[in-house]
């Protein structure tokens, strides 16, 4: 198992988890001061910059990226729907490849509407099948442009609005029904946030290996969880056993960074510099 500490090389931030106090360039600027090795844009952010600039100044500031978030969101109520998501996720994958990303992060999406507050059904079958089609034609032009795409399976409390992929073995399963010589062009992010709970997880993580484990997620699952989106853990802070997984994930041949991603209004409300000082030290000693 590598070890981390001294190291903030291996370590990446994922830049929601500054989204309320800065904006992305001053993310990026105060990573690349810190001697921080990696960054994950979400495409608002990225929009509300300018591509073209956002991908200067990762280049200036010799940053790598350890993905771009996010693609999916595929299932829709009419065939214009499908059309537009097929072709808004084309777009996200043209971006990825400007930026220099390594993958784009596929979040499945699932009951159309549900986002609102309003699902237009409850066929979660049909939704499923929908993610299958849309991940196939998806996969099929991000293979000519050369982005992998990482699923990630979202924690079932997700499972009417956000994703309909649930389970790494789920996920893994898509990948090996579309990418069967597993050609490292479909695999997963893995995000503890998600998994920990997974009894099938040591399994599975093996299952994966190196070709499909294209990104790793962390931060804390807190007791009691107050808010299924907004209420994530600073590493060390919750119960989820954040070495044995890493451990795992590195047994199965994941070499690449250690992405923060922390949802929280609490820590949102915190100065940045606090935050990033916190991320910094969990990540050499707890994670
Ligand atoms: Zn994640």
């Amino acid at each position: 198992m590598r070890d981390l500490a001294g190291d903030l090389s291996l370590l990446s931030i994922n830049t929601a988890t500054l989204r309320k106090q800065l904006a992305l360039s001053a993310v990026i600027e105060t990573c690349a001061r810190r001697g921080i090795g990696g960054l994950s844009p979400w495409r608002d952010q990225v929009q509300a910059a300018g591509l073209a600039q956002v991908a200067r100044q990762l280049k200036d500031a010799r940053l790598v990226l350890t993905g771009y978030c996010r693609g999916g969101f595929f299932p829709a109520t009419d065939a214009a729907g499908l059309r537009a998501a097929l072709e808004d996720n084309r777009r996200a994958v043209d971006e990825a490849k400007a930026l220099g990303a390594p993958c784009l992060v596929l979040v499945a999406g699932s009951l159309p509407d549900a986002l609102a507050g309003k699902p237009s059904h409850k066929d979660i079958g049909l939704a499923r099948a929908q993610v299958h089609d849309g991940i196939a034609a998806t996969l099929q032009y991000a293979r000519g442009v050369g982005m992998p795409l990482a699923i990630e399976p979202l924690h079932p409390m997700q499972g009417a609005d956000r994703a309909c992929i649930n389970t790494l073995e789920h996920a893994l399963d898509i990948c090996d029904a579309l990418d069967p010589g597993r050609t490292g062009a479909l695999g997963v992010a893995l995000d503890v946030y998600h998994v920990w709970w997974d009894p099938k997880l040591t399994g599975q993580i093996a299952r994966a290996g190196a070709e499909r484990l294209l990104a790793y997620h962390v931060c804390d699952w807190l007791v009691p969880t107050r808010d299924l989106l907004n209420d994530r853990g600073m590493m060390g802070d919750g119960i989820i056993e954040l070495k044995k997984i890493r451990a795992l994930v590195e047994a199965a041949g994941y070499a690449g960074h250690v992405e923060v991603e922390i949802f929280s209004d609490a820590w949102w409300s915190r100065p940045a510099d606090e935050v990033l000082d916190t991320c910094l030290a969990r990540y050499q000693t707890v994670v």
